[in-house]
């Protein structure tokens, strides 16, 4: 690891929804020292402000009227000393806990099909990557945000297997939901995501795949660090 110490690249990790991007790049940033970013936040603070400012509704988004605003919404990560975790920050707001919730999922993918609001995370996202010694995970990291990205992954698992984790996710929370609303917001969001003109989500030519339908934690993590300190090494 002492040879490796000074050189720092950037790890993009793309993939459908709730397939656990954000567990590994976690867990990745933690044990190589790193920063992480979670781009999906970014969208869904503006979900959030769309939504208290009746600029979405029932699903859909008054478009224009948000890209008039966009210049009003401050998103920022602060460190939590207690969580060892860095929390979203909609204009000086902590709202973490608010943006995970069914409310922002059901509005997050129609946001994020905006240009001028992926322009602007995207510009956001650059920033934060350009001294490396980065782990972002989204949609379009590896295509759009970081093309030049050191590693890059796509994960992906089955819907049925995401919608179960993200149901016992919630529930171990005490959120009252249901099985089939999560797996409809699931595919959703991957079909949203897939399908839209902007940025659509797709796996880099160079991207690694990651199949974590049928991987524990332990072994996602072992091969992510393998891939990881071949590429630091290779640099
Ligand atoms: O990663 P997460 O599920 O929290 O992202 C929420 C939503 O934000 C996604 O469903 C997707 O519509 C959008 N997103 C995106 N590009 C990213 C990250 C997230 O379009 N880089």
């Amino acid at each position: 690891m002492n040879q490796t110490k000074n050189k720092k690249i950037v790890i993009a990790i793309d993939g459908h929804s709730s397939c656990g991007k954000s567990t590994v790049a976690k867990q990745l940033a933690k044990q190589l020292g790193y920063l992480y970013l979670d781009s999906g936040a970014m969208y869904r603070a503006v979900t959030l402000y769309a939504l208290r400012n009746q600029l979405a509704n029932n699903g859909t988004v008054n478009e224009q009227a948000l890209v008039d605003r966009l210049e009003k919404i401050r998103i920022e990560f602060r460190w939590n000393e207690t969580t060892q975790q860095n929390e979203t920050y909609l204009n000086d707001e902590n709202v973490e806990e608010e943006i995970r919730q069914l409310p922002v999922a059901n509005h997050v993918s129609p946001v994020a099909t905006i240009k001028d609001v992926r322009q602007a995370m995207v510009r956001q996202q650059q920033k934060l990557g350009e001294n490396k010694g980065i782990v972002m995970d989204g949609r379009d990291i590896g295509t759009v945000v970081f093309p030049q990205a050191e590693l890059k992954i796509f994960m992906t698992a089955s819907p049925e297997v995401r919608a179960q984790r993200r149901y016992d996710e919630l529930t171990a929370k005490g959120q009252q939901v249901r099985f089939d609303e999560i797996l409809k917001n699931v595919e959703d969001r991957d079909r949203i995501d897939s399908g839209r003109k902007e940025s659509p989500l797709r796996q880099a030519d160079d991207a690694l795949i990651l199949d974590n339908s049928y991987l524990n934690r332990e072994d996602q993590l072992k091969w992510a660090m393998e891939k990881a300190k071949e590429r630091i090494e290779d640099c």
